[in-house]
């Protein structure tokens, strides 16, 4: 008899689900799993709907969503679920929270079927040392009723030796669509779940967080009047404002730029009539301007001004240099406001 159902308490990532689903209904769980995928595309979500599965008492349906481990796993109170970060300094896991966890461990469930522990960021920090030698043994001798799930942005930076003993599942990038439904139910207008479906870029966690994070949204409305106001400058003009930017840190800029490649792909693709929709939905009016000024070629420039200089920043080479090459190749053009009334289409 089936048990477990491939409808998870979740939107999108039906392929993993269905797989595990599959394994689970044939009795093959495994101890441990590696749950992959970029940031925010929502992997503590899923490591929470498969604690569920696995802990669901229900007849038939697994997870039912309704009993009490599936309610206390989602609200994240259940005694068997723990969910564990690394504790350095640079996101790594500590020595002692190892043997904390391997003596934790050690001990039965204390209601549920499988105890769950949740090591979130496994790729963060250093990745060798006592630490992960430690946590090596733990999964060398598994205790039975024990479901680690580990989280990583990059699999590659985790052992090879810890890696081989662990199951990777790969988390891909939701459809819009699909972001969009997840937003469903929150006080958005049409516009706005609009737009917000296309700033995720398929991360289900990073739209729920935006949504909530007044700063981030005035952020990115703040980033973008800046690079629309640099359109307006002379060159000179640029340079001096660009003196302003080197005082950010590495990982802003980094932001910044990959901010400003979203809104310049979308100037190409406008140029190019392309039939994909735009990401920078807000700013089409301008958008437009930009596209039918610059090109094809023109914004195509600048995007890859933008790729190389994200690429510099990453190789820490001479900053200042970078961003004033970017500052030239940006085609000069004072943007009209939109007209009254303006609607996006
Ligand atoms: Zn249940």
């Amino acid at each position: 008899v089936a048990r477990y159902q491939a409808q998870w308490p979740l939107i999108g990532h039906e392929l993993p689900i269905a797989q595990l689903t599959a394994a689970l209904n044939a009795g093959r769980l495994r101890h441990a799993y590696l749950i992959a995928g970029i940031d925010q595309i929502g992997k503590t979500a899923f490591a929470t709907a498969f604690a569920q599965t696995i802990n669901c008492v229900s007849d038939s349906g697994r997870p039912c969503g309704q009993c009490r481990p599936c309610r206390l796993i989602a609200a994240g109170t259940h005694i068997d679920l723990t969910t564990l970060e690394g504790e350095n300094e640079d996101g790594g896991y500590k020595i002692e929270q190892i043997r904390n966890l391997s003596q934790q461990l050690a001990l039965r469930p204390g209601e549920a079927r499988y105890k769950v522990v949740v090591l979130r960021n496994f790729d963060a920090g250093i990745n060798t040392g006592p630490a992960m030698d430690a946590f090596l043994k733990t999964l060398e001798e598994p205790p039975p009723h024990i479901l680690l799930l580990l989280t990583a942005n990059n699999p590659n930076r985790i052992l090879a030796t810890i890696r081989s003993r662990v199951q990777t599942v790969n988390l891909r990038p939701l459809p819009a669509a699909q972001i969009r439904q997840a937003l469903q139910g929150r006080d958005l207008s049409e516009e706005q779940l609009a737009l917000v479906s296309q700033l995720a870029a398929g991360r289900v966690a990073w739209a729920i967080n935006y949504i909530q994070d007044r700063d981030s949204q005035l952020w990115r409305v703040e980033q973008l009047a800046l690079l629309e106001r640099l359109l307006a400058m002379r060159p000179t003009a640029r340079l001096s404002e660009i003196e302003q930017l080197q005082r950010r840190d590495d990982d802003e800029l980094a932001a910044l730029l990959s901010l400003w490649q979203s809104y310049w792909r979308d100037a190409l693709l406008l140029a190019c009539h392309a039939a994909t929709p735009i990401t920078n939905r807000d700013h089409r009016h301008a958008l437009d301007q930009i596209a039918r000024h610059a090109g094809p070629d023109g914004c195509l420039k600048v995007l890859l001004a933008l790729r190389r200089t994200l690429q510099y920043l990453e190789e820490r080479v001479n900053q200042r240099m970078t961003l004033d090459v970017l500052m030239l190749d940006m085609p000069a053009l004072r943007l009209l406001a939109p007209p009254p009334g303006y609607q996006p289409t």
